[in-house]
């Protein structure tokens, strides 16, 4: 065992990030009390519905430079893939001003993508290897992923990415318009070209992959407290219990990583972190008829088209509103409008769908986004035995592994390779 000291490790919540840190504490030896209310991965939590990509190139923030001369465009238009809704501006002003500061220059944009690489490089392969432990090796594919574009200007106006991409190391290739046709036969003409990246992957099933995770970590002696946990107990300033609304969980170590819900309770650990919800849809046309070679992503709408054992399933939007705040379905219809698009056959089971508004076909689920692009990782300001694991916005599941690992590592104060100083919580207190 890596650790001298065996341990009782609580992790709040059994979304990816949970699950990822609750194998890797168990690996250095500790027990585990994951602390979840609902199913893990269920359909309350993001990691059920997102986009499924597994892309070691997700390395970019969504703020960039110039974006702020697109917001008033945002929040115009009803039909982009970026919606703020006017009733909640006024609270979420002061995290759009520090979203927009974060991307300010290229160079800002450079060290965070730097960063970010640091937990998504190898991260179709991590998963791949914990379905393997799992035992359900077919819940990972690691066929890449496709950008597909309508024109060459519209992949030269994201040159800058690419060659950021390109000078971290990320593996990709143009593929031309005849092996576009050849791999994807049903994509509309409106596509002509591709961006394929190698090392991608998906995560088929992310909800029965968060099942098969969660029964991992059961088998390997992890304890699951069907509770909410909604602060913690402390002698000084060291931890001595998780509270909950099921009692007290005692502990010699706890992990938040309640996703969007995780901000109150850094707040009790001594951290204000501004995390707000990046709220998303999804929707699924069931029995699409055929299977996609990999994942697509259209560059006009900005979301992620898979292949799901439940159907072809399109995820993404960003609509910034309260996390309270009921689903607006039309955005998920818009997703709709895409896939008329991009495979007119479907264009009869799209209607179908489109009629059912509000079925289990439509999913609404909370991004926890921090305003820079960085997730918080690290030790709380106020106990070193409380480590947050929250905030990771557009790309939990592709970096819930490595985060998993880092919150291993400093809980056995190993050093994990690399410097993980901008992850803390405590940046946003400066
Ligand atoms: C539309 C959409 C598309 C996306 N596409 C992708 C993608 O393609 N690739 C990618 O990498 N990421 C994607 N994401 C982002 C990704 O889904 C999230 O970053 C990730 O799932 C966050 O995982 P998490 O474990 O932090 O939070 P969650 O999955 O939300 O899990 C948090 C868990 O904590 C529990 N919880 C909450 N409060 C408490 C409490 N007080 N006590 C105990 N438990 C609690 C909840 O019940 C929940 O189970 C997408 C998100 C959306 C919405």
């Amino acid at each position: 065992m890596p650790s001298e000291q065996k341990l009782t490790v609580a992790i709040i919540g059994a979304g990816i990030v949970g699950l990822c840190t609750a194998l890797e504490v168990q690996r250095d030896g500790h027990d585990v009390v994951i602390i979840e209310p609902d199913e893990a991965g269920g359909r309350q939590a993001a990691s059920y519905g997102n986009g499924t990509w597994l892309n070691p190139g997700s390395v970019l923030p969504m703020s960039t430079p110039g974006l702020w001369k697109q917001v008033p465009g945002f929040l115009l238009d009803p039909n982009g893939p970026f919606i703020i809704r006017w009733r909640h501006l006024p609270s979420l002003a002061g995290w759009l001003i520090r979203f927009v500061l974060a991307g300010r220059t290229w160079q800002q944009i450079e060290t965070c993508a730097t960063q970010r690489y640091w937990l998504s490089r190898t991260t179709a392969q991590e998963h791949a290897a914990l379905a393997l432990e799992a035992g359900r090796p077919e819940l990972i594919r690691r066929n890449g992923l496709m950008f597909i574009y309508p024109a060459q200007a519209d992949i030269d106006a994201e040159n800058r990415a690419w060659r950021l991409r390109q000078t971290l190391g990320i593996r990709f290739r143009k593929v031309e318009t005849a092996e576009l046709r050849q791999r994807v036969p049903e994509l509309s003409d409106a596509y002509t070209l591709g961006m394929q990246v190698d090392d991608g992957g998906q995560v088929v099933d992310p909800g029965a992959y968060c099942d098969a995770l969660f029964r991992l970590a059961l088998s390997r002696g992890a304890m699951h407290k069907k509770a909410r946990a909604t602060g913690f107990s402390f002698n000084g300033n060291r931890l001595s219990a998780v509270l909950t609304d099921g009692g007290a969980v005692p502990c010699d170590r706890a992990v938040i990583a309640a996703g969007v819900h995780s901000r109150d309770l850094a707040a009790k650990a001594g951290d204000d972190v501004p995390l707000i919800s990046e709220r998303g849809y999804h929707v699924v046309i069931p029995d699409p008829g055929f299977d996609l070679p990999t994942g697509l992503m259209p560059s006009d709408g900005k979301m992620g088209v898979i292949w799901t054992p439940q159907g072809l399933r399109l995820a993404g939007q960003v609509e910034l509103a309260s996390i309270d705040a009921p689903p607006n379905w039309q955005r998920a219809k818009i997703l709709l409008n895409y896939v008329r698009r991009m495979f007119p056959a479907l264009a009869a089971r799209t209607d179908a769908v489109e009629k059912n508004v509000g079925s289990d076909n439509y999913w609404m689920g909370h991004r926890p986004s921090t305003p820079d692009g960085l997730p918080c990782i690290g030790a709380a300001s106020g106990s070193p035995d409380i480590v947050h694991a929250f905030g990771h916005g557009h790309v939990g599941m592709i970096q819930a592994p490595a985060s998993g690992k880092l919150v291993a590592a400093m809980i056995a104060g190993r050093d994990p390779g690399y410097d993980a100083a901008p992850f803390s919580a405590r940046r946003f207190a400066q």
